[in-house]
């Protein structure tokens, strides 16, 4: 084969190699993404739960005032009591009093009640602050383990360029633009080989002419109905 499609090939090789590493690295940030998610739903639910702790804490709170206010009420209505002297008056004020030990009895219940729930809630979130350790520790992990693989990814990378730059003043630099240009499009099959007679970039077949210039390779040939660079396998294991 010529030294113009061999170059080429080389060139689209170390291409395709460096854009193998896009996929690494979106698992990567991918991998990241989803701790965090994990992180932030745990924080969502802790911060969801204390309210809803914080809320019944409020009720508890606004009831022993309430049960406060009735006991010195009923005190009061005690010492009233002394002082009255019809029937009439001493039935409404015992009706008064029953309200207010009603009350009462409500209001310890409704403690009792929230209070019972807090519990429940107050172990919930015992629990998911201690999965949320676990969790910011397992990110950290995946943080640090991302960095050095990152590092790696692009130390490759950085040497795969190199070659790259090294490879590509060799080349022709009309060939080198008209590959550039092709692979805008293209991506990584700029290049493609011909199996069976057919362009491997579009599955077209290529008519006889073209393919036996192909096999020549001892110019850049185009497939005719896509306009990638084609290329004959065999050819360059033999290269
Ligand atoms: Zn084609």
């Amino acid at each position: 084969m010529s030294k113009k499609p061999q170059e080429l090939i080389e060139l689209s090789s170390i291409d395709k190699d460096i854009d193998s590493y896009t996929p690494q690295l979106e698992l990567l940030e991918k991998k990241i993404a989803r701790s965090q998610e994990k992180i932030d739903d745990a924080k969502e639910e802790i911060a969801g739960i204390s309210s809803s702790i914080e809320e019944n804490a409020t009720k508890i709170s606004s009831f022993n005032i309430q049960i406060s206010e009735l006991a010195t009420q009923l005190k009061s209505s005690e010492k009233k009591s002394k002082e009255i002297s019809t029937e009439k008056e001493m039935r409404a004020l015992s009706l008064e009093d029953d309200i207010a030990r009603e009350k009462i009895t409500f209001a310890n219940e409704e403690i009792n009640r929230l209070s019972e729930a807090n519990e429940k809630k107050n172990e919930i979130l015992e629990e998911l602050n201690s999965e949320l350790v676990k969790l910011e520790a397992k990110q950290s992990e995946i943080n640090s383990e991302a960095v050095s693989q990152k590092e790696a990814i692009e130390k490759s990378k950085a040497e795969l360029f190199a070659t790259r730059e090294a490879k590509s003043i060799s080349i022709d630099q009309k060939i080198l633009s008209f590959y550039e240009k092709i692979r805008r499009w293209a991506g990584n099959t700029a290049v493609v080989p011909v199996r069976k007679q057919a362009c491997y970039g579009c599955y077209i077949k290529i008519n006889d002419k073209t393919y036996s210039e192909v096999i020549k390779s001892s110019e850049i040939v185009t497939c005719p109905h896509c306009g990638r660079i084609l290329y004959i396998e065999s050819e360059i294991a033999e290269a």
